[in-house]
């Protein structure tokens, strides 16, 4: 399973499916991708190889300069197109990818059918990302701050990527117990599960910790926060060997 988001000058959709192909090693059964074109969000997913999803991806636009992508290794639901990431929450506006185990979506997942929500998938992921809409919605957050008030109401393992149609120039990104690189290149940024599909872009990685997330929006400065207590981290860049 693995991730790949770019968010920068460059047409995103080459860079992330090039990217999860690097990714291919660590397993998966479904792969995905989502690109914004600057006014709307084109997804495509299937069960399969990333090859597969190239294919299928023809049906989509694929232009956009903020793409993310995703090869899924199932925990919560059978592999199927339906079930692959991304995800999008009920409003349309939130998309997620996701690797690991939301452990107490059962919960979450029943208060927010009680509230309305409505569920598409059998995957925990899903119930994630209506999660952080319920809470952008309820307490009218921005996104970095509604994901991490519901990832504090989340117990399990994850590295997630969140775009938010509303605010289309930014990627929430967070990890707890699987890891998450971010490139920093200039005037771009790339988020993956290791540094291998940015390699080739930029030297300059951040690692993130375990309960760390980061805001990477474009032309700004990175901000690093701890997930639980909102302290800002003075971000770790390290020199990769190209
Ligand atoms: N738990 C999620 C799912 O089953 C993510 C699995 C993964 O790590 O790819 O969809």
């Amino acid at each position: 399973c693995g991730i790949v988001g770019y968010i920068g000058h460059r047409e995103a959709y080459p860079i992330v499916i090039k990217g999860l192909k690097r990714l291919e090693y660590r397993g998966y059964d479904s792969a995905g991708v989502m690109v914004y074109d600057g006014t709307s969000v084109k997804l495509s997913k299937t069960k399969g190889k990333v090859s597969d999803l190239e294919a299928k991806a023809k049906e989509i636009t694929t232009t956009g300069t903020i793409g993310i992508g995703h090869t899924r290794w199932a925990t919560h639901g059978v592999p199927n197109d339906v079930n692959s990431h991304p995800h999008v929450s009920n409003s349309g506006d939130l998309v997620i990818i996701h690797n690991g185990i939301i452990e107490n979506y059962e919960p979450l997942k029943k208060e927010l059918i009680k509230r309305g929500y409505k569920f598409h998938s059998d995957t925990d992921t899903e119930v994630l990302v209506n999660l952080i809409e319920e809470v952008q919605k309820k307490e009218n957050l921005k996104l970095g701050k509604a994901v991490q008030v519901a990832l504090n109401q989340v117990v399990g393992a994850y590295a997630i990527c969140v775009f938010d149609k509303k605010k289309p120039d930014e990627i929430v990104a967070a990890r707890l117990g699987s890891p998450l690189a971010i490139g920093v290149g200039k005037d771009e940024f790339f988020v993956a599960s290791d540094a291998s599909p940015f390699i080739e872009y930029t030297s300059n990685a951040i690692y993130l910790e375990d309960e760390e997330m980061a805001v990477v929006r474009l032309n700004k400065p990175l901000k690093i926060r701890k997930i639980k207590d909102d302290s800002l981290v003075d971000p770790y860049v390290q020199e990769l060997q190209m």
